[in-house]
């Protein structure tokens, strides 16, 4: 993967600097491989029935791009010079949303078409008289963008060649602004216009670059990579809010181990998860078995269409930095549990202000890893409890990942493994066996304690 996002630049013959064009290149039907009837019929009949209204409309985004790749899109996006409430008056079925922008949403049953008006960028130096409010920040950070424009400006302000493709179904024509169908042909991630004033404008396009490259299999183009390394902790200045909403995209989409590795490659991951990246540094083997493995897993449910819960995910993320906090807690005299306890607490919190998770997560991922210190202890009745416990799936795969990645539990995972798979008899024999042989949970309080401290030891272990 890396030698490929440094080999990746193959176009001696581009300037690294490649501007929108006015007139854009455009192929007719038989320069290319899309087909109308590959698309959404309602996607191509909004298209249609906007023409009529006498608007322009195309089918534009993630959708041509992957068509022309042949993948099938995730969505349809449709762009219009029509504004929002024009949109609006020509369909019943459409409703306004606005987020950052305004946007259309038509539904067709459980089919949703996004409608958005063509936009523009703000200029570099917009010091309009009236605006005391300006639109970028200091470091160039746009702030407001939802500034409506013609289908060029719209162009330019896309993030990558390969997404400000406008397909037309009623001509069946491509029209290509920035040269994104020679991008698409060599397997390329570049950004419109000047790369780093790009990302500085918005530090999430390079999460989007990183995102790309790792669904489509792309490398990143060397001028488009270049600057990512010093530019990423400007990813610290985005709210919370929205880089969770971009890390569940990075991490949920398919292809989440791939793009671990380039965004520690990047430096990206460092911004997004401070308290992890630190456990990659002093704990590298360890750290990155546990979270590929969890990653890697992640993307085998995806392309099986299973459900994935974003609090294993977090859960795994986050679990290698956990040690070094215990430690440092009963460092100052905390006992084992609540030393435990109090670190996930404080890593939790401190995540939060990077990235907003929100509590329906973070209370599972304080269950999965509050299991683990549940599932060594499983006398009497306590391992029947833990099987009907809610939480239990969630709570034996994460200590399965945990010896994937090392981490020495005595048998455990094997043993949980055996006693979900015995009868009644065979579980009451298991039970019986490890009171004879285990001292872990049999006797009073205190020693359940111990059965605590030895599963914390082995955490604390990996992280030496
Ligand atoms: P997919 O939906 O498959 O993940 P997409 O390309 O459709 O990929 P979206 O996030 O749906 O991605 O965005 C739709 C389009 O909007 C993109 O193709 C791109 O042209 C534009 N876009 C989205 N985010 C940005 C951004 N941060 N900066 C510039 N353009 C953007
Ligand atoms: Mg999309």
């Amino acid at each position: 993967m890396l030698k490929k996002l440094f080999q990746s630049f193959r176009s001696p013959l581009r300037k690294p600097q490649q501007h929108v064009r006015t007139t854009p290149e455009v192929l007719s039907s038989s320069q290319h491989s899309l087909q109308r009837t590959q698309f959404s019929r309602y996607a191509v009949s909004i298209v249609e029935r906007l023409q009529n209204a006498g608007y322009q409309a195309y089918l534009v985004g993630g959708c041509v791009r992957d068509m022309m790749l042949g993948i099938t899109p995730k969505d349809f996006d449709v762009a219009t010079s029509a504004t929002p409430e024009q949109v609006r008056a020509e369909f019943r079925n459409a409703r306004i949303i606005g987020r950052r922008f305004k946007l259309v949403h038509i539904h067709f049953g459980r089919e949703i078409i996004e409608v958005a008006t063509f936009r523009a960028n703000h200029p570099q130096d917009d010091e309009d008289e009236d605006s005391n409010q300006s639109s970028r920040n200091e470091s160039g950070r746009i702030l407001r963008d939802n500034v409506y424009g013609t289908l060029e400006e719209d162009a330019q302000r896309r993030d990558f060649t390969i997404n400000a493709l406008y397909y037309d179904p009623v001509t069946e024509r491509v029209l290509d602004f920035a040269n994104g169908v020679h991008d698409i042909r060599n397997r390329l991630i570049r950004l419109i216009g000047d790369p780093q004033q790009r990302y500085k404008e918005d530090p999430v396009r390079m999460l989007r670059a990183v995102r790309f490259a790792a669904k489509l299999d792309f490398g990143i183009e060397k001028h488009s990579a270049t600057p990512i390394r010093p530019l990423a902790p400007m990813l610290r200045d985005i709210p919370a809010a929205r880089l969770f909403e971009e890390v569940l995209k990075l991490f949920l989409n398919g292809y989440a181990e791939p793009t671990f590795e380039m965004l520690v490659d990047l430096e990206l991951f460092e911004p997004l998860f401070p308290a992890s990246s630190k456990a990659l540094e002093y704990n590298p083997t360890y750290t990155h078995t546990l979270i590929s493995e969890a990653l890697a897993n992640t993307d085998l449910r995806v392309k099986q269409n299973k459900p994935v819960t974003p609090a294993f995910l977090f859960a795994a993320l986050l679990w290698p930095a956990l040690p070094a906090r215990v430690l440092r807690l009963q460092e100052r005299g905390m006992p084992p549990i609540p030393a435990m306890q109090e670190a996930a607490h404080e890593l939790i919190a401190e995540q939060c202000q990077r990235i907003a998770i929100p509590k329906r997560f973070t209370m599972p991922i304080r269950e999965i890893w509050d299991m683990q210190e549940r599932l060594p202890r499983r006398s009497g009745k306590r391992a029947d409890l833990l099987l009907d416990n809610p939480r239990f799936r969630a709570g034996y795969d994460f200590l399965l990942l945990r010896e994937t990645a090392g981490e020495e539990t005595d048998g455990l995972g094997d043993w949980w493994t055996d006693y979900q798979d015995a009868n009644e008899s065979g579980r009451r024999d298991m039970i019986r066996d490890l009171g004879s042989k285990s001292e872990t949970g049999q006797g009073p309080r205190k020693r359940r304690r111990s059965g605590g401290s030895k599963r914390k030891r082995a955490g604390a272990d990996a992280s030496e």
